[in-house]
């Protein structure tokens, strides 16, 4: 007979730890019993501040107030990603989260770019996408009607002090301690954490959010973890809070070096900043010194080096333990996507959350859409690395020459001939990213839809210079992204 759950343990208190509380707490709150250990002594990872639009959908579910979470952590928009230098040296392009021009039932707007383009009656692709020139104005405001699609830099500790609060409130308890052992049942399920005080928790269902050392999923279940390195091989990334020296912008950037890159988040009162490098061809003291180089303001914490893994835990669910956040793997913060996957973790979670005991049925399907999922996005990123045409470093060559997988080859491959791309069912990236990222980093399409010739060339003139002229006074009129914030917080 199936055991019912009632007894929830949550390992670990980062971002991920304190998301999972607040949501479960929030939505099972009166059939689970919940309880999250964690340790000031171990602390978090400490990075992990940009995100992206499906962050709002979560706090919509949870009722958090957005003037007051943009308050509690000193948060800023945030329209898309500034790539410099990843298409080569002196280049950027902006990825950003909004929709470019019009697409009609048989294509994406692309095409109708492409043939503009080609006519010279097209300007950059940008130019037809109101939240890429928002960013780059510096403009920002919430709009009732035919808002911008956009998401939050955040103070991750700041943030999970917030979502601590809502989880006590409806009911999880927190204990302080260290996990010193983990005890099983005689078929392997888990059973306890034995902390250093003696101390034993015991539960129905164990969520691991204990970061990199995945304290359940691995080191007690032995799960197994699936490389990357060799398609994402960057491993390492230092990391530095600066004062802010101007007003925030309302964009990331990620700007390209010479074996790896550089992240800025602007938050209200700080910047984050870090490099993410590859130790093969950069040593740590190196990338140090190019990080201090090429920050601005006065340092906030001293440099941290973190050393990570890219690639997935075999299985996300194991037994009655799940992994959500780092501890189910890592696939480099390039796109802002590991808050996401900690936000599908749970959410999917409590879609097949097992109150009347598991079946290893839910376990296979959780499974299969997390792999599905991550590999979608695992690819997305990949991509941005491959496609480029640097080839000034020996890191730039190995990118551009090695191995990709068979689906992404595929994708690259259909883009550049046809112009065309199609996300797949449940995929995080739409089109309108994969085509920005694409041509961003220098893949442009030999064709067009041919259905784009059955507009006359007058008529496709008239359709671009309105998409543009509509973008362009959307951007326009919208208030300066630092004093839409000031006012926005202060009637909070
Ligand atoms: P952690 O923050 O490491 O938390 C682990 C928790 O487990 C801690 O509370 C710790 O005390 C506890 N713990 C561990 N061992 C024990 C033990 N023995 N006993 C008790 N408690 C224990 N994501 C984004 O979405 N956007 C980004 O911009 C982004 N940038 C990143 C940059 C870098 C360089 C890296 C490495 C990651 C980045 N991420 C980003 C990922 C993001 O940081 C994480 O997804 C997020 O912080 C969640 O981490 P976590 O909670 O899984 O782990």
């Amino acid at each position: 007979m199936k055991q019912s759950i009632n007894k929830v343990i949550i390992a670990g208190g980062g971002t991920a730890g304190w998301m999972t509380a607040a949501t479960m707490s929030k939505l099972l709150g009166n059939v689970l019993d919940v309880t999250l250990v964690e340790s000031e002594q171990i602390g978090t990872v400490g990075v992990g501040e940009a995100t992206i639009p499906p962050l709002l959908t979560l706090h919509q579910l949870l009722k958090l107030n957005e003037q007051e979470f943009m308050a509690a952590t000193q948060a800023t928009f945030k329209l898309g990603i500034s790539f410099e230098n990843w298409k080569d040296v002196g280049e950027d392009y902006i990825h950003s989260f909004g929709t470019t021009g019009k697409d009609c039932w048989a294509c994406g707007f692309q095409h109708f770019w492409l043939k503009g383009h080609q006519k010279g009656i097209a300007s950059r692709y940008g130019d037809y996408c109101p939240e890429l020139l928002a960013a780059e104005q510096n403009k920002f405001a919430i709009q009732p009607k035919q808002g911008l699609n956009y998401a939050y830099h955040l103070d991750a500790s700041l943030y999970a002090k917030l979502l601590r609060q809502m989880a006590e409130q409806h009911g999880v308890k927190r204990v302080e301690g260290k996990i010193a052992s983990v005890q099983k049942h005689d078929n392997g399920y888990l059973k306890g954490l034995i902390l250093d005080s003696g101390q034993t928790l015991e539960g129905d269902f164990f969520i691991d959010c204990t970061g990199f050392r995945g304290l359940l999923i691995e080191q007690a279940l032995h799960t197994g973890y699936d490389d990357w390195t060799h398609w994402l091989p960057c491993d390492s990334a230092i990391a530095v809070q600066t004062q802010a020296t101007r007003a925030p912008i309302p964009y990331t950037r990620s700007i390209a070096h010479e074996s790896g890159w550089q992240w800025q988040i602007p938050l209200q009162h700080r910047v984050g900043n870090g490099l993410v490098y590859c130790s093969r061809y950069q040593s740590d003291d190196d990338a140090r010194e190019q990080l201090l180089k090429n920050i601005q303001g006065e340092l906030r914490t001293e440099p941290r080096v973190i050393k990570f893994q890219t690639g997935q835990r075999r299985q996300h669910w194991n037994k009655n333990c799940v992994a959500v956040g780092l501890s189910s793997g890592f696939i480099e913060p390039l796109e802002s996507t590991s808050i996401h996957l900690i936000q599908r973790g749970i959410i999917r979670l409590l879609q097949m959350f097992p109150l009347n005991g598991i079946s290893e049925h839910d376990i296979k399907e959780f499974n299969q859409q997390t792999e599905h999922e991550v590999e979608n996005i695992r690819d997305f990123i990949i991509l941005h690395y491959h496609v480029t045409e640097r080839r000034d470093t020996p890191f730039w060559r190995h990118c551009a020459s090695m191995p990709i997988p068979d689906s992404l080859k595929h994708r690259i491959e259909l883009f550049k001939e046809t112009g065309r791309v199609f996300k797949v069912p449940n995929e995080l990236f739409a089109e309108n990213s994969w085509v920005q990222v694409m041509m961003g980093q220098g893949l442009t399409p030999q064709a067009y839809h041919p259905i784009v010739d059955h507009m006359p060339d007058h008529e496709l003139e008239a359709f671009l210079a309105q998409i543009k002229a509509q973008s362009a006074h959307r951007a326009q009129q919208l208030p300066e992204h630092a004093d839409f914030i000031n006012h926005y917080c202060k009637a909070s």
